[in-house]
């Protein structure tokens, strides 16, 4: 996945843990820009670190301290509700859209 020398960007949670990374590339700079960027209004801290901290450390997006999911209240009481609201939302749009 990381080539063997370089550099990365990486964010870390609040707590420290490092739970995203990008590889610090001069080709695809724009796109690593705008992918920082949203770490950096995710809440993450953003360091660049050489591929090996991104190998000895990454974990995936879910670290040990993440909060418990706030429970989601169901916009809908059955699925058949459900089915109905997006067939008339989609009906409302091919209006709008045309
Ligand atoms: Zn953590």
């Amino acid at each position: 996945m990381f080539p063997k020398s370089g550099f990365s960007y990486i964010g870390r949670k609040p707590c420290g843990c490092m739970v995203t990374a990008i590889i610090d590339n001069p080709d695809t700079s724009r796109a690593v820009a705008t992918e920082v960027a949203s770490w950096l209004r995710q809440g993450l801290t953003v360091e660049r670190v050489t591929h090996q901290v991104v190998r000895d450390e990454f974990m995936g997006w879910m670290c040990p301290h993440a909060p418990p999911k706030p429970e989601q209240m169901p916009l809908f009481d059955t699925l058949e509700e459900s089915k109905r609201f997006e067939a008339a939302t989609y009906a409302i749009n091919q209006e709008i859209i045309g």
